[in-house]
């Protein structure tokens, strides 16, 4: 607690009491720790690429090798490098305009069945390409009430993250039902999971279980704190199950809207 105090005097201006205001300053104190976590996580995000693009670059600049393998593999480190650098920075710039003016949704109408066409197709590939196999059970002829593009965005993240996160021949599945006064998705996979002390620091900004790892999902960190950012707005609620080595369970529920 912080306390400030004032003394509290007569008319003839004798000292009649104090008043003590006590702050409670723990919930200003986390604010202002989650802030500084972010600074520092930013400017460690933003300097690893870097260092590798310089360090590259110049290495190039002294001396091109003869060998144009390695020309290309330096190369190669230098562009992929630039592309995270441009998702990270994507990203924040993405979340910090969304912070600070709030979201816009764009509600309208959607089917589903076809609303789930596109996010499904680049998630199918993604599956096939990491030799996991792909369950979905959407309610057929469902429809809803929101922003589309916002929740395709919600749906790419959630499921590319339980791709990453699982290893080879394992399952990830995406079920959408309704049920009586929201819509229910649930992302599930069959990955390494999230230790019980982690679960609810993942949808911080720049917030890794294991950094190294996550690293080279080629994330940002950034995916799930948009999610609930998005989720929310919609008057939606996230919430995330998790077994170390088991698997993880992300549920949505979004609440069915009407006009507005
Ligand atoms: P990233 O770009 O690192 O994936 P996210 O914000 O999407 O960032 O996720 C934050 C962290 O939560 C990840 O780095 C990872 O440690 C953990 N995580 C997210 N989804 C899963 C999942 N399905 N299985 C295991 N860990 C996950």
């Amino acid at each position: 607690y912080e306390v400030t105090s004032a003394p509290v005097m007569s008319e003839k201006q004798e000292l009649e009491g104090v008043v003590l205001v006590f702050h409670d300053i723990t919930e200003l104190k986390r604010v202002e720790k989650m802030r500084k976590d972010f600074v520092a996580n930013v400017s460690h995000e933003l300097k690893t690429p870097i260092t590798s693009i310089r360090g590259f670059a110049e290495t190039l600049l002294e001396e091109v090798p003869n060998n144009k393998e390695i020309n290309n593999q330096f190369l190669t480190i230098i562009f992929n490098e630039s592309k995270r650098l441009q998702a990270l920075i994507d990203d924040l710039l993405e979340l910090t305009k969304l912070e600070r003016e709030g979201i816009q949704l764009n509600y309208e109408h959607f089917h589903i069945d076809e609303w789930i066409e596109t996010p499904l197709k680049v998630i199918k590939d993604q599956a096939e390409k990491k030799k996991i196999h792909l369950y979905t059970e959407i309610q057929p002829n469902l429809s809803y009430y929101g922003d589309p593009d916002r929740l395709q965005q919600v749906l790419l993240n959630l499921a590319i993250n339980a791709t990453n996160y699982t290893p080879e021949d394992g399952e990830v599945r995406i079920l959408i039902h309704k049920k009586e006064t929201y819509l229910e998705w649930k992302i599930e996979d069959t990955g390494i999971g999230i230790p019980q002390e982690e679960q609810s620091r993942i949808f911080e900004r720049f917030y890794r279980v294991d950094r190294a790892r996550s690293r080279n999902t080629g994330g940002t960190g950034l995916g799930l704190a948009i999610v609930k950012h998005i989720v929310e707005s919609h008057e939606g609620d996230i919430r995330v199950f998790s077994e170390v080595n088991k698997g993880t369970e992300f549920i949505i529920q979004l609440p069915i809207l009407h006009d507005r």
